[in-house]
């Protein structure tokens, strides 16, 4: 990977860059296949040995993470992170998020990292104790229990999972699905409505987030839902049935639970679009390193006016998605309120031009494009997925609008310098 340093910004955001770039082009991208091979090894189950060298792989390159002061980016330093602003992880991550799965080696797992969030927002000082420092040790596992298959995810205010108070317990019914990591978690974290609050408080005011460990009576982990042809994943459907957990389980207040899902999703999804512009990176240098050596009817691809279209076009996703990406996360760090509506637009437009990226380098690769010895493939089905997940395109067009038909209704115009 190509990283030098950028002359408009700080020593410091240059020196983490590098640092970061060191890593992924010395220890990650040529050990990429042992590191994860195993799994694309067809069922994922690969020989002992292989699992082996992959597992004291991954254990150096973290500790040589740890030791270069890159670990977890996202948490406050207090808690062995980097405590990085957003516009300096945008920074970073779009070279860490060059090489597959790199984000879990420098400290940063979904939904784990969210969850890790949360809790150091929300968390009390006993549930910090509990549950996100064995997070962050990796001594633990976590999933988000939010969505559900009889209502619209899109619409969080439809969500009907109770939380009933008895004596000093929470006695949580519902049935959610895609509770990513569910199968390894030993915890999730469970948004719920609770029904014996006095008032009314809105459709919204109600909602909490439950710690619930995953053994607790009443847990049941019905399947990891198959997805994209697989038979079966770590996205689980999940029935809680009277299960039964202490009152300080509550993350924060009764009625703080929308708001803490908005906090956790708002910086999920720029880190989302962070880490595709780190996959659409390489994915251009896989599609140009194949036009310049693919001899197709009588010359290179690269000389052919079509491929041309496609370096192009791709170049223009990448720089627009990365320039997006850093100016929301600027303005997340400015505390700006309209950095929502920023928000909105990248998790829109990156997702989708990170599709369209790797499906030009799918194309150019012909039917190694689809193989397993590339990570097209893999890219390919999480760009889909990324137009669903943490809010569907629909959702936030209807965002923006309403948030720039707001301004002009309040008798201002817009201003795209602000
Ligand atoms: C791989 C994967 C992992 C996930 N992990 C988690 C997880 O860990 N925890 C969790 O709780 N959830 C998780 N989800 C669920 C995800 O957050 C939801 O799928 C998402 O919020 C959409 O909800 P839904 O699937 O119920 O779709 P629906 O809400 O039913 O929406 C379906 C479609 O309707 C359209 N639509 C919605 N609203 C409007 C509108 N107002 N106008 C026009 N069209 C509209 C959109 O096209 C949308 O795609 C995951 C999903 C996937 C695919």
């Amino acid at each position: 990977m190509n990283v030098k340093p950028i002359p408009t910004v700080d020593q410091r955001i240059n020196d983490i860059r590098m640092r970061t770039a060191e890593i992924v082009n010395d220890d990650i991208l040529p050990n990429e296949a042992k590191i994860w091979g195993f799994r694309r090894g067809g069922n994922g189950t690969g020989d002992d040995v292989a699992r082996k060298e992959a597992r004291q792989l991954r254990d150096d390159i973290k500790a040589k993470v740890k030791k270069a002061g890159l670990w977890a980016p996202h948490l406050p330093q207090e808690y062995g992170g980097m405590g990085l602003d957003f516009m300096t992880h945008a920074y970073m991550n779009e070279v860490l998020a060059y090489a597959i799965g790199a984000a879990s080696l420098f400290g940063v797992v979904a939904p784990n990292s969210g969850n890790q969030t949360i809790l150091v927002k929300y968390g009390t000082e006993e549930q910090k104790q509990k549950w996100l420092l064995p997070l962050i040790d990796g001594t633990m596992e976590s999933g988000f229990s939010m969505t559900e298959p009889h209502n619209p995810g899109s619409d969080p205010r439809s969500l009907d999972t109770s939380a009933v108070r008895d004596g000093d317990e929470w006695v949580i019914n519902g049935h959610k699905w895609f509770t990513s990591n569910g199968l390894a978690a030993d915890f999730f974290i469970v948004m719920c409505r609770v029904q014996d609050e006095a008032g009314d408080g809105g459709s919204t005011g109600r909602m909490a987030q439950i710690i619930v460990p995953t053994d607790t009576p009443g847990v049941n982990i019905v399947r990891g839902i198959g997805i994209w042809g697989r038979d079966s994943s770590d996205h689980c459907e999940v029935v809680y049935e009277n299960v039964r957990v202490p009152l300080d389980n509550i993350l924060g207040q009764v009625g703080q639970g929308h708001q803490a899902a908005q906090d956790r999703l708002g910086a999920g999804r720029i880190f989302h679009c962070m880490n595709s512009v780190g996959q659409m990176w390489r994915a251009f240098d896989l599609m140009i390193e194949r036009a310049r050596t693919r001899k197709v009817h009588g010359g290179l691809l690269k000389d052919k006016q079509f491929i041309q279209g496609f370096i192009a076009d791709s170049y223009i996703d990448i720089q627009t998605s990365r320039l997006m990406t850093i100016h929301a996360a600027e303005k997340i760090d400015q505390n700006d309120k309209e950095a929502r509506t920023d928000i909105s637009a990248l998790k829109v437009y990156v997702p989708d031009a990170y599709h369209r990226v790797v499906d030009r380098a799918i194309q150019v690769w012909g039917a190694a494009g689809v193989s397993n010895d590339l990570p097209l493939a893999g890219m390919y089905m999480g760009a889909r997925t990324l137009r669903l997940a943490d809010g569907p395109d629909e959702v936030h067009k209807i965002l923006i609008a309403k948030n720039v038909l707001g301004r002009y209704d309040a008798g201002e115009t817009w201003d795209f310098g602000n």
